[in-house]
């Protein structure tokens, strides 16, 4: 009897598609190894809450590695190591392989982008003796998350010299931050009976950043002692924020969560749980086989646009350079375009991760868990798929290959119920040049949240599941 049990269960694990928590039976020194990149992540995160900061954290790493500035080289052969940045917000990274561009590449693609709050082109004010910051915000949110939860602001401004001035504040403990205030609930009763999505409007998004007034100030004093302030400190005055790129983003660091440690809660995971293992992937490559690329992305919470966004040819630009680079410096475009087309792509991108208190949103047998590994997600798009890549099944039959080979668990589903909503990634833009992409991220609670939850089983698995694509592929 024992024994046909023993083979009865063997044949449903193999008939039965089954995704196991995998912090049940993970190894001792496997835990160790996920508790140990999960805090490498959670220092790079906690420096890198902003795309210019991410690239600019990044080069230094890869420079640290060996990686230089393609326009310095004027050939490349296997092994090299190359980056080029996409006007500072944007990076892509290759390592040469030592088979032919033309054969094909192997691309991981990220963004670093992030939903925040940008400062309007003219954002101070002064209201009822304190000032303030004018927002715009910038990608999905739901505005009344960003209310009285401490901020700090990030970013640049160029002055009409050109010079460009560096401006973070609200990280040290020491800092000051900044603040959305909202209603108390005592006179709330008019504020509660709106629904959330006009809870607090844009234009309400209005940031407190000073109480005091200037000494003999003609005009405006409170604005007049924050203006003077950032004389005094950046050199900067009011017109030279229309050159600025500043960002409000949550003051808060990323911290473990729960009493076991199984999860991070940040700001900025969606898409940097993905760009962070897309980059530690890329970065340990000596001369694999393919070509292997990272490209880090700016744009994409608002759809990919400008030179610095996934449909911008500037990340082109750097794969035909990789072809002619390669190739004594000769350059036709239907070479290019074929080995394009023979690519392949993980579009690394996070999903949501199903969450019993939001059930109905979800197909329970169509969604990623938390601590199930890596989601392959074959389209995205919303109602009848609208607006999605749809990876092939060949395509897909290779991945799930290549991961059962090298012992990389994933599941699979969508990111929610059909016509409950709907998301996009970059892969549609990769796709349309031919190659072949799938979506595979880490699942995400509480997406877009000034402050979201990911699993570290989740990111070390995914991590191990890009350098498997990468390498074998
Ligand atoms: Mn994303
Ligand atoms: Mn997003």
């Amino acid at each position: 009897m024992a024994e046909k049990k023993t083979k009865k269960s063997k044949e449903s694990k193999e008939l039965f598609a089954e995704f196991p928590n995998l912090y049940k039976d993970i190894s001792k020194d496997d835990l160790e190894a996920c508790m140990n990149y999960a805090e490498e992540y959670k220092a790079f995160l906690d420096i890198s809450k902003t795309e210019r900061e991410f690239v600019e954290n990044a080069i230094e790493a890869a420079t640290d590695l060996g990686f230089v500035d393609i326009e310095s080289k004027k050939t490349l052969k296997a092994g090299d190591k190359v980056f080029s940045s996409i006007k500072d917000k944007g990076l892509v990274l290759a390592v040469i392989g030592k088979k032919p561009v033309s054969e094909g590449i192997n691309i991981l693609g990220a963004h670093i982008d992030s939903p925040r709050l940008d400062l309007k082109p003219n954002p101070v004010y002064e209201d009822a003796e304190a000032a303030y910051f004018k927002t715009h915000y910038y990608g999905g949110i739901k505005k009344y998350q960003w209310t009285t939860i401490p901020l700090a602001i990030h970013g640049v401004i160029f002055t009409k010299d050109g010079v460009k001035h560096k401006i973070t504040i609200g990280e040290k403990d020491e800092d000051p931050i900044f603040y959305i205030t909202d209603l108390l609930p005592h006179l709330g009763n008019e504020q509660m009976k709106k629904n959330a999505s006009e809870f607090i409007s844009g234009e309400d998004l209005n940031v407190v950043i000073g109480g005091m007034p200037l000494k003999d100030a003609e005009k405006e004093p409170y604005k007049a002692y924050v203006l003077k302030y950032l004389n005094d400190n950046y050199g900067i005055v009011e017109k030279d924020f229309v050159t600025g790129e500043i960002e409000i983003v949550p003051a808060m660091k990323a911290r473990d969560l729960g009493f076991d440690r199984a999860f991070i809660a940040a700001y900025g995971h969606d898409d940097k749980v993905c760009a962070y293992p897309a980059l530690t992937a890329l970065l340990t490559q000596e001369r694999p086989s393919k070509t292997c690329v990272t490209m880090l992305t700016d744009k994409e919470e608002i759809g990919s646009y400008a030179n610095s966004g996934a449909q911008s040819v500037l990340y082109e630009n750097f794969l035909m350079e990789l072809l002619a680079k390669t190739n004594k410096g000769t350059f036709d475009l239907l070479t290019y375009r074929k080995a394009i087309a023979a690519s392949k792509m993980l579009s690394t991108d996070v999903s949501n991760a199903f969450d019993p208190k939001y059930a109905s949103v979800s197909d329970s047998r169509n969604t990623a868990y938390m601590s199930k590994g890596i989601k392959l997600e074959k389209y995205v798009g919303a109602r009848g798929k609208s607006g999605t890549n749809e990876a092939t099944g060949d395509f897909v039959a290779e991945i799930v290959s290549v991961f059962d080979k090298n012992s990389i668990p994933w599941q699979t589903g969508e990111l929610g119920k059909v016509d409950a909503g709907g998301g996009g990634t970059i892969s549609a833009y990769m796709a349309k040049h031919g190659m072949n992409v799938i979506d595979a991220g880490v699942p995400v609670w509480s997406m877009h949240a000034p402050y979201e939850v990911i699993s570290k089983i989740d990111i070390y698995y995914t991590y191990l599941a890009y350098k498997a694509f990468i390498e074998n592929i």
